[in-house]
């Protein structure tokens, strides 16, 4: 199984407090207006079938289906679930959440989704590449395939973990493995080997003065890519 147990406990021993927005999952609900809007503008939600891969509690996941797309929310981590599936129920909004490794969910459902959506997650997982093929095979041709995850060089040590999960506090420490961090080049291999386009990049950056997140174009910490399956 391309999975790391202990990867899943620490997202397990928090996963209650994955919709308190003052928690340790801060920072997604924070990016999450920002990476929901990317994705909208480069693939209009609003009738699309889209998968999340790696949902956690949902946040994304959520926002997604608010946009009009039906959307099926998978992970490995089965307390995130829980708390995602209890979520969607007081909110009302309706998500399809299954408790199954990607690999598997592409072998079950190749081809059916017009998006597919992997924020925050590649960095935490053994075979990177292996979850990217998944990717490219749950999409349909002409299909648009989203990433998230943290680049690899001093800078992003620095801001990543130094910065988040030591000097501010914003992460626990070791919610970061340096050694699994990504290029944009290792991802755009991975991507081109699993038979996707890669159509576009883009940083995102953290004012720790104002606190606020903002894409531009500097890949060097944080990143997101869009990558297409030719029709
Ligand atoms: N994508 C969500 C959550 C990111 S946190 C968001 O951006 O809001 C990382 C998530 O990856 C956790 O929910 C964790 O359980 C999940 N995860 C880690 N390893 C995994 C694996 N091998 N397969 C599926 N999910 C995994």
């Amino acid at each position: 199984m391309n999975a790391d147990p202990l990867e899943l406990q620490k997202f397990a021993d928090l996963a209650h407090r994955w919709w308190d927005p003052t928690s340790e999952f801060r920072p997604l609900h924070e990016i999450n207006p920002l990476r929901l809007e990317w994705i909208n503008a480069r693939a209009p939600l609003a009738g699309k079938q889209v998968i999340d891969i790696g949902c956690g509690g949902g946040i994304l996941t959520e926002s997604m289906a608010r946009k009009g797309a039906t959307v099926t929310g998978i992970d490995l981590g089965e307390k995130a679930l829980k708390v995602a599936d209890l979520h969607s129920l007081e909110s009302g909004v309706q998500v399809r959440y299954k408790l199954i490794a990607a690999e598997e969910m592409a072998a079950q459902e190749a081809g059916q989704y017009d998006v597919v959506t992997c924020m925050e997650m590649l960095e935490h997982v053994p075979d990177p590449a292996a979850i990217v093929r998944a990717c490219a095979a749950l999409v349909k041709p002409g299909g648009q395939v989203f990433f998230s995850t943290l680049n690899r060089n001093p800078k992003s040590y620095l801001f990543a973990i130094i910065g988040a999960e030591y000097l501010l506090r914003m992460l626990p420490k070791g919610t970061h493995d340096y050694q699994k961090f990504i290029t944009p080049s290792e991802l755009s291999q991975y991507l081109r080997s699993a038979g996707l386009e890669v159509a576009g990049l883009k940083g995102m950056g953290y004012n720790p003065l104002t606190k606020i997140y903002s894409l531009n174009d500097d890949t060097s910490v944080n990143y997101l890519v869009a990558a297409r399956r030719p029709l």
